[in-house]
């Protein structure tokens, strides 16, 4: 198990689009292992495989985590997950581990069925709707090299830059 360090904003790696993961090796198995291991570490509540620099369709989401003081966990796998049907809208705030130091409002759709394959190698579908559907459109979202922060005004795009080059700055020089 290992923590592995997690890709931020501007990094060229969270704008390719992934390519599907063709087959449940060993490797793939140990990558979730890693990942999970990052995202409790982080703390998220979901963490997509190019945010630690590997381009493979490949998602993990537990919302039960962070939500409960005992630290119980519900993680998901998803492996090659599509957004089969959408419908309705919600507005909600999102941040990402990827994106520092900012978070903002996004639409999302309200419900979506999802089509996706489990560690074991079987496809299901399934309905999510609210707080779950938003993580898993954003997650999903990093799969296609989009950030939560590509869904926000320009104007508001354009501030965000503006913050991000002074703390990039700051690091530097500190
Ligand atoms: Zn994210």
């Amino acid at each position: 198990m290992a923590i592995l360090p997690i890709r931020t904003y501007p990094d060229k790696i969270l704008r390719q689009v992934c390519k599907p993961v063709t087959e449940i090796t060993a490797e793939i198995r140990k990558l979730v292992t890693d990942m999970a291991e990052t995202m409790y570490d982080a703390p998220g509540v979901g963490l997509a495989a190019p945010q630690v620099g590997v381009s493979l369709r490949l998602v993990l989401i537990d919302i039960f985590f962070s939500h409960n003081e005992e630290g119980e966990r519900d993680l998901q796998v998803f492996i090659n997950p599509e957004i089969i049907a959408a419908e309705g809208k919600q507005d909600g705030e999102e941040g990402c581990l990827s994106v520092r130091e900012y978070a903002a409002q996004v639409t999302r759709a309200m419900k979506i069925t999802v089509r996706t394959m489990n560690l074991d190698g079987d496809t299901f579908e399934f309905e999510a709707d609210d707080f779950f559907a938003r993580v898993l459109q954003h997650e999903f979202d990093h799969l296609d090299g989009k950030l939560f922060i590509d869904r926000i005004s320009p104007l508001r795009r354009t501030l965000y830059k503006k913050k991000l080059k002074k703390i990039l700055a700051k690091k530097k020089n500190g």
